[in-house]
């Protein structure tokens, strides 16, 4: 049975789960939203179903249908496309394969579409394509969040290459919302095939996919028999789509609205709305600022000792900080050409009530962490998917702070056959010109180019035994000591330390430790960070895009240009 036994009032009273066979009685199913209790299969809803789970109650203002050319090609299979259309009409109720309205999610005003698989295949026909952008022209006008709940075979076939171009219609239509800073989001259902997803399935901002969803271009039996190859498990499901980079998170019904509060609540946060929920901007912290801007207020280290102590692995970690500093933190996974990568995490969240993208490098506390966390190196995917953050920051209009801490980027074969220092350069060039605030903190290790490819910003900070370098001490020994026991030699000739880096004007501040360092007391440590960070962004904010892109290339065009500058040693090296 299809999931529009869910439909009117009465629930029947048991209903047999697709997945699980068991037979699950029918209210609870009801208030599960279709989710079976048993083995938590998504059910497919109908998009009447759909559209008054996402919507809070009577908030809903239906979009009527628009008036488009029908049966253009006077298509007749084994049955004119008149009668299909007419009957897929009657059997449920609905005049095309697509609905929408708008409404508000958690009082957050939203447009929103919902594709109805059960008429024709949710598939795209003109009508559909016309809905979809009239929706995202409202959209648009009404200057609110786009939500396009997708569930489709594909391109309507009775109506010829007229529905292939809804797919440029749609594409278009979120282009102009691109252009506006309105944010866009797609829920994808299962199934969501070819020509939904070639167009705006996949073009919105953010992807959330429900459990066991499959999403794909071709599906998995054309693909079977034109390849003639065994696929893996779980092919084209969201979980699969998530490992290789290809939706930003999987998210079950229950979760989804709160999920999406939280995304719009930062993404949409300009213009500003009076959201019920949205948090008031609080006051700074009024203690005494931890964040030291002069060499002199820093004590001369042994540079050797501080690049052994910011690799404790006790030491605070990205996700540690995220935890402390950040509020509602809606984590976005994949770079959406097929990679995710472990050691770089990304999401939106707020810093006491201020909407931030945060980007950081995660290495890890445990073995198996550290494992699963590629070390802190990030692949060419982790920039890559910090790029798409960023971007999706400057659409939005929204900072973007950056957490560093990695020894470097990954050397490996998969990596360089995936353009690692491509996907570096891309970053320098696209953080120089991004139009909204970017703040970045090293946190523990500054590994040289890979630490850089998140770390180009508008205020660069350190935290007092952190460090940053060109090089690794250890490598730098090896190439030019032929020894890599002369590795302290190497840290001291550097000059990694924060107060070197500080004079050199590499970063514009240096972060106090509590006593025996941020390993030593967590809390505290964010603590100091957050009040440097709230300090740094609101000097930002009221900066006009331009002017803090001009500020950001005057920055970086000053470095090593006059050997009369504060720093004293010849060879010290920039990171390039
Ligand atoms: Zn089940």
């Amino acid at each position: 049975m299809t999931g529009s036994a869910l439909a009117g009032t009465r629930a029947p009273s048991w209903v047999l789960c697709d997945r699980c066979r068991l037979p699950i009685y029918g209210k609870r199913l009801l208030r599960a939203q279709g989710v079976c209790p048993e083995c938590g299969h998504h059910r497919r809803l109908t998009a009447v179903e759909r559209l008054a789970q996402l919507l809070d109650p009577g908030s809903e203002r239906p979009i009527e249908a628009p008036a488009v050319a029908e049966d253009m090609l006077g298509f007749v299979d084994q049955v004119p496309y008149r009668d299909r259309l007419s009957d897929a009409r009657r059997r449920t109720g609905l005049h095309e394969a697509a609905i929408a309205a708008l409404g508000r999610v958690c009082g957050i005003p939203v447009a929103a579409v919902v594709m109805e698989f059960e008429f024709m295949g949710g598939s795209l026909s003109n009508g559909v394509g016309e809905l979809i952008t009239v929706t995202a022209e409202l959209a648009l006008e009404e200057s609110c969040p786009l939500v396009i709940v997708c569930a489709s075979g594909g391109a309507r076939m009775q109506e010829g290459a007229l529905s292939l171009m809804q797919m440029v219609k749609t594409s278009q239509a979120l282009l102009a919302l691109d252009n506006a800073g309105i944010p866009t989001v797609s829920i994808i259902t299962d199934p969501t095939f070819g020509g939904v997803t070639a167009s705006f399935a996949t073009l919105c901002d953010v992807i959330i996919a429900e459990p066991g969803a499959r999403m794909g271009f071709a599906g998995a039996r054309v693909i079977e028999r034109t390849i003639r190859q065994q696929l893996p498990d779980g092919f084209q499901t969201a979980e699969f789509l998530l490992e290789h980079g290809q939706v930003d998170a999987i998210r079950t019904r229950a979760q989804l609205r709160g999920t999406l509060h939280r995304l719009l609540s930062v993404l949409a946060a300009r213009p500003r709305r009076t959201d019920v929920g949205n948090k008031p901007v609080s006051t700074p912290a009024r203690r005494p600022p931890a964040l030291l801007t002069e060499a002199r207020q820093l004590p001369a280290v042994d540079s050797w000792d501080i690049a052994r102590m910011a690799r404790n692995p006790s030491r605070p970690c990205t996700l540690d900080y995220i935890r402390m500093l950040i509020d509602d933190f809606e984590e976005l996974h994949g770079d959406r050409l097929g990679g995710e990568c472990p050691a770089t995490v990304g999401g939106v969240g707020m810093l006491d009530g201020r909407p931030v993208m945060v980007i950081g490098q995660q290495k890890g506390h445990t073995a198996a962490e550290l494992n699963q966390r590629n070390f802190g190196m990030p692949l060419p995917a982790g920039y890559r998917k910090a790029a798409r953050l960023m971007r999706l920051a400057a659409k939005c209009g929204i900072p973007v702070l950056t957490f560093v801490d990695t020894g470097g980027a990954y050397p490996g074969v998969s990596a360089e056959e995936n353009g690692q220092a491509l996907a570096i350069a891309e970053n320098l060039k696209l953080m120089c010109g991004l139009p909204v605030p970017i703040v970045s903190v090293i946190i523990s290790e500054g590994g040289s180019g890979g630490a850089l490819g998140i770390a180009v910003a508008d205020r660069v900070l350190i935290l007092a035994n952190a460090f940053y370098s060109v090089i690794s001490p250890e490598g730098c020994a090896a190439i030019l000591w032929r020894d890599a026991a002369a590795a302290p030699q190497a840290a001291r000739a550097l000059r990694l330390s924060a107060r070197d880096l500080l004079e050199m004007g590499v970063v514009d501040g240096v972060v106090a430790e509590p006593d025996g360092g941020a390993q030593a007391d967590h809390e505290e440590m964010a603590q100091r960070l957050g009040d440097a960070l709230r300090a740094a962004l609101d000097e930002l904010r009221s900066v006009p895009g331009p002017e803090l892109v001009a500020a950001r290339r005057a920055r970086y065009r000053a470095f090593g240009r006059s050997p009369a500058n504060s720093c004293s040693t010849t060879d010290a090296r920039m990171p390039a």
